[in-house]
């Protein structure tokens, strides 16, 4: 069986609880266990909001061979990402992010008109539009076709596909393969892990460089970051776990930064095992120690996550619940995969909030899963002047109360939810 329009679709295990996505043990320990939720990207038009919406568990495992945390997978990326509303350049901070990252590894690794860069999940070109003003060749790989025909429209080769093992033999048939291979925000989007970094594997040059961007664990658990939790979201990364899933493969980690976004993230670089060209850098050293001092070797450490989660949604009803029974106004900025996360589990609706905005017109008009929250242009909030604005992504706050500085002018706050509910006056 095969999902319709889109090539290479890996295919969902339904049979029973499967293993680890890595390596295989039986899942048997709780990370997280954020009840029953709809997918988190599915937004709805106003004709579906009489529709039965499909509920899956949302439960966050951790191995206990491999230290993997990771969800279940509920339904094919295919379904997820066919018609996927999340376009990387309505967000002015993602963008700068994907311009000086072009700027650092272009000088880097000395990129010039006769390298390939390839990028996968490439959304809409936010990032290889940087290289391709400087003249280096690039190809885009993205399952979203509405989302790959934008990069297109800008003159950017996508090949609307989902990565893996059978699409990198056949591009390396094909006369393509990388110098640079890039993977931002992907890694934890992929279902089959170990078929994805075998691709990787196939289609890097022996002298090529992957570079992967996905949020830290560490972080996570560090911060109560539960609402980045969700379905489309299989797997949660240290660099304990990254550099075991990429050995496998032979590939090897030679270098690690962190970055503060999506609330702290880590960029890896990797190369094959047998051909590293490049001395290791101290920092990975120095990261995997600290992450072995904060307990990521130990299961304890994992295991007691889910407590604060509980009381971090304790904290934010008391919130809302006091500032309802004032008489307070509050809505919401932003429609952000992890916005719902927050308030599906947290079972904040109509009731607690009046609706939210997004400046992307894809998100307009539409409401937001399970809570049917109405999405607004962000115009609305100067409409209706609420008391309170809760941030949902929160990793942009600064960027949105800039932009939203004029709430101010009528006493409105700004509230951010994570790790504890915090009202920025
Ligand atoms: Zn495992």
């Amino acid at each position: 069986m095969t999902y319709p329009g889109v090539a290479g679709a890996p295919q969902p295990q339904r049979a029973g609880r499967p293993g680890c996505r890595l390596c295989e043990a039986p899942l048997i320990h709780t990370f997280a266990d954020l009840g029953m939720s709809p997918l988190a990207n599915r937004y709805l038009a106003a004709t579906q909001l009489n529709d039965m919406e499909p509920f899956y568990p949302l439960h966050a495992w951790v191995c206990d061979r491999c230290l993997l945390v990771q969800v279940e997978e509920f339904e094919s990326p295919a379904s997820i990402f066919l018609d996927y509303a999340y376009f990387a350049s309505y967000a002015d901070s993602w963008v700068e992010h994907a311009r000086s990252y072009v700027d650092m590894i272009i000088g880097r690794l000395s990129l010039t008109s006769s390298t390939q860069v390839i990028e996968i999940a490439s959304n809409d070109g936010y990032l290889l539009q940087h290289f391709l003003a400087k003249g280096i060749p690039v190809l885009g790989i993205e399952p979203a076709a509405n989302v790959a025909a934008a990069a297109s429209s800008k003159g950017i080769r996508t090949l609307v596909e989902f990565f893996g093992e059978r699409m990198a033999q056949r591009l390396v048939e094909a006369g393509t393969s990388a110098d640079l291979l890039v993977g931002n925000n992907v890694l934890a989007h992929v279902p089959a892990l170990n078929d994805f970094i075998r691709g990787l594997a196939i289609i890097l040059r022996p002298q090529g460089v992957v570079t992967m961007e996905f949020p830290h664990l560490l972080r996570l658990i560090e911060g109560s970051e539960f609402d980045t939790i969700y379905h489309e979201h299989f797997s949660y990364f240290s660099l304990i776990s990254v550099e075991e899933a990429f050995a496998r493969h032979g590939l090897a980690i030679f270098d690690v930064e962190e970055l503060p976004t999506h609330g702290g993230s880590l960029r890896i670089y990797a190369t094959h095992a047998a051909h590293s060209i490049e001395p290791a850098s101290t920092r990975v050293d120095r990261l995997r120690g600290r992450e072995e001092d904060a307990g990521l070797r130990r299961l304890d450490l994992y295991l007691q996550f889910g407590e604060r989660v509980k009381e971090t949604k304790r904290r934010l009803l008391e919130f809302l619940i006091e500032a309802k029974r004032a008489g307070r106004t509050v809505a919401a900025y932003g429609a952000p995969a992890k916005g719902n996360t927050l308030l599906n589990y947290c079972g904040i609706r109509g009731d607690f909030i009046d609706y939210t905005v997004d400046r992307s017109p894809h998100k307009q008009g539409r409401f937001l899963p399970g809570t049917h929250l109405p999405i607004h242009h962000p115009d609305r909030i100067g409409e209706t002047r609420p008391d309170y604005l809760l941030i949902l992504p929160w990793n942009l706050k600064d960027e949105i109360m800039s932009q939203m500085a004029h709430i101010r002018s009528w006493g409105g706050r700004f509230v951010v939810p994570v790790p504890e509910v915090t009202i920025y006056r």
